[in-house]
């Protein structure tokens, strides 16, 4: 099976269900770099290092926005709406496009128990 193919058939017809669930996968971690902290904060119309204080946490020079049990929902609003939208990390822009997704079935199918836009995605491809 070429997973190129598949992945270009899948992310061309991809639409986002606007649901959040990728924000708030199980034991997942959101990670940003000083340039995302500026923007972020500059978005909030805060200081960088009020930001920096109250949203961020660090581990062996890793900044994170959202961790298990730092701020799980991330930036989260009630209606699943990301609140930084605009200024959302690197790896939130290129969601579900990231390289361990692509690498095996077995990786896009898990995938696909929390993403609906890829789910859709996967059963047009294989199943319509
Ligand atoms: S920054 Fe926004 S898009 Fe990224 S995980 Fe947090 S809430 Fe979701
Ligand atoms: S899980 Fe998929 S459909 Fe839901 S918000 Fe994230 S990218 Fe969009």
């Amino acid at each position: 099976m070429d997973m190129r193919i598949i992945k270009k058939y899948i992310l061309t017809h991809f639409k986002c269900r606007s649901c959040g669930s990728c924000c708030c996968i199980e034991g997942g971690v959101v990670y940003i770099n000083m340039q995302e902290a500026r923007q972020i904060a500059e978005l909030l119309n805060i200081s960088r290092l009020s930001f920096m204080s109250e949203y961020v946490v660090k581990d062996w020079g890793w900044l994170m926005i959202s961790t298990e049990r730092h701020r799980p929902g991330c930036f989260l609003d009630e209606e699943n709406k990301c609140q930084i939208y605009d200024a959302r990390p690197y790896a939130c822009k290129t969601y579900p496009d990231w390289p361990e997704i692509w690498g095996s079935i077995e990786s896009l199918s898990k995938e696909t128990k929390i993403c609906p836009g890829l789910k859709a995605g996967y059963h047009s491809y294989f199943l319509d």
